[in-house]
């Protein structure tokens, strides 16, 4: 999709600090971060969202999810992590191809 933000990332027409790449996948550092580690995974195939994804197809969902993992050992986020996808209005989530976001580095606030 030409329009959309994140497949322009993966077709290297918009810069992104790319920190881990999967022949499926691929991590850049968020532009905003939430905190000291802040990193989104995505498939490089376009999903509007993960429940979109897992439908579509789960194997490609977990490849993102053992992604996230992996970006989460690199970044050496030994104290823990987290793990976010925000999908559809009520979460917020603002751009719609699917990405999981990887959090670390501080002591988190709660999501209570
Ligand atoms: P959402 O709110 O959809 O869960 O997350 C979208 C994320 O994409 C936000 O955290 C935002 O900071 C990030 N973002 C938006 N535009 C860009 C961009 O051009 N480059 C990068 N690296 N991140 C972006
Ligand atoms: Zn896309």
């Amino acid at each position: 999709m030409s329009d959309c933000l994140f497949c322009r990332i993966v077709a290297g027409e918009v810069p992104a600090t790319v920190v881990h790449e999967t022949p499926t996948t691929l991590a850049f550092r968020d532009i905003g971060p939430q905190a000291p580690t802040h990193v989104l995974v995505i498939p490089r195939e376009h999903h509007d969202d993960v429940g979109a994804l897992s439908d579509a197809d789960p194997g490609l969902l977990a490849s993102v999810m053992s992604a996230a993992v992996a970006v989460a050992r690199q970044e050496q986020l030994s104290g823990g992590y987290r793990l976010l996808a925000n999908t559809g209005d009520d979460a917020g989530q603002t751009v719609h191809h699917a990405h999981v976001h990887v959090m670390g580095g501080h002591r988190l606030a709660g999501l209570g």
